[in-house]
């Protein structure tokens, strides 16, 4: 790397004191200000293809990228220029338009079993609504989720719970009533048994499961083979939902999401599909949808309610329109080559230096846990070295490379990681290792 950055960010600390006072903890999202890792989190000032630029001038490669979205880097020009027509014709309307008719149909070309799509504003949403929906075709009110997957802020999917088997969720958050936790079941992540067990107990009362399709936040949890599958068929037996989160894996693991990694389960597709990040290009657009007769019960087709004042907004519609159209088979192939270079820098490096570390992926989506051994849950996943990786990620920052700021996350990579960008990052991770060995 080159002259590495002093440890301290002048502009983004006055900054940061200026939006404490009004701005609860001075950030909009909470893994944003550097809880884990200390330090001052760096306010952007602006982003160029695989870099953000910081309130003090100072140029890092961006392995952030929005936390997904960014898949094309900073400013693609195709990205920039539908943006700028959509604007030119209106912001919004709260009237249907051709480019929510167009996005609906990119999303349900690429994903087979989506047969229909109904266009929100964020994963949160997107997640909230699949679960009243199935809770409304299933007249059912309890919902299964697995300890480690995030699913957005919504109350019901906010209980984590502590390890063991059909742990029943206790709220995770103060304001989450016990009552939207006592209907959430939580349970360890890869355990098929743990479900069955939970079935067999309640299965007349749970009206879905929602995992992610493959988790990315608690780190890279890939499902075990089989998991998907079993999950498919044991929902299917109780008359429960599947809800597969794609969120995070739509149109970033493959174009199809992990769906067209791991293949429609032999024993049948989820239900239900949740979307975000990639698909909004960078602007708040997300989805869910699936199967035609479950999605025929929302209004007004059907009973169940879910709504948007600026739900397929046309700006956002046009940026995550032109993001999915960009996203060529070279684009993955770029993302491919990026996560090798990385990976492969990262068990040299940390090999070299005897840092413990695993590395787990799935498609370009990959990340590095700081101990020794598979991670196939949550309890696996806190077990490591979060003090080190807080020491590693300060150590690259200071060399102009921004990680995400906890080592629970995903390091997200875009098609605009050039040659110059990784070659910055490779060397920047071997001098780190050497750094925090
Ligand atoms: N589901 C998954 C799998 C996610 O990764 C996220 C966000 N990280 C969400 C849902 C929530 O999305 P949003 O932050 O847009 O509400």
């Amino acid at each position: 790397a080159a002259q590495p950055f002093p440890a301290d960010a002048p502009a983004s600390a006055a900054l940061l004191e200026r939006a404490r006072a009004v701005v609860p903890g001075g950030v909009n999202s909470p893994v944003r200000a550097y809880g884990s890792v200390g330090g001052t989190p760096r306010f952007i000032a602006r982003g160029e293809g695989p870099y953000v630029v910081d309130a003090d001038g100072r140029r890092y490669v961006d392995l952030v990228c929005s936390w997904g979205p960014m898949i094309l880097g900073h400013g693609h020009p195709q990205v920039r220029e539908a943006v700028a027509g959509a604007a030119a014709e209106g912001f919004s309307f709260g009237m249907p338009t051709e480019r929510e008719v167009l996005l609906a149909e990119e999303i349900v070309s690429r994903v087979e079993p989506v047969e229909r799509v109904r266009l929100v504003s964020s994963g949160t949403e997107a997640t909230m609504s699949a679960i009243r929906l199935a809770r409304g075709y299933t007249g059912r009110s309890v919902v299964v989720k697995f300890a480690g997957c995030y699913h957005g802020h919504v109350d019901a999917l906010l209980a984590s719970a502590g390890s063991g088997v059909a742990t029943f969720g206790l709220p995770d958050s103060p304001g989450v009533p016990a009552s939207a936790a006592a209907e959430t079941i939580v349970l360890p992540y890869n355990d098929l048994a743990a479900v069955e067990r939970a079935f067999a107990e309640r299965g007349s009362e749970i009206a879905a499961v929602i995992t992610e399709a493959a988790p990315g936040n608690m780190g890279v949890v890939p499902p075990a083979p089989g998991f998907t599958e079993g999950l498919r068929r044991i929902t299917a037996e109780h008359g429960a939902l599947l809800v597969s989160d794609e969120v995070m894996t739509g149109f970033r693991a493959s174009a199809a999401g992990w769906l067209g990694l791991e293949g429609v389960p032999a024993s049948g597709a989820p239900d239900l599909f949740t979307f975000g990040k990639v698909m909004g290009g960078g602007f708040p657009a997300a989805a869910f949808g699936g199967r035609a007769d479950v999605m025929a019960m929302l209004a007004p087709e059907g009973p169940v309610y879910q709504a948007g004042t600026l739900s397929g907004n046309p700006v956002a519609a046009a940026a995550g329109l032109a993001t999915l159209r960009a996203c060529t088979p070279e684009v993955y192939a770029r993302l491919d080559v990026v996560a090798d270079a990385l990976t492969a820098a990262v068990t040299e490096s940390f090999g070299r230096h005897g840092i413990a570390h695993r590395v787990q992926r799935v498609g370009s989506m990959f990340s590095v846990f700081f101990r020794e051994g598979e991670v196939r849950d949550y309890d696996d996943a806190r077990q490591q070295d979060a003090e080190r990786f807080g020491r590693f990620f300060h150590a690259m920052l200071r060399r102009g490379v921004h990680l995400p700021p906890s080592c629970y996350e995903v390091w997200f990579v875009s098609a605009a990681h050039d040659d110059a960008a990784v070659e910055a990052t490779v060397r920047a991770i071997e001098e780190s290792a050497a750094e925090i060995a």
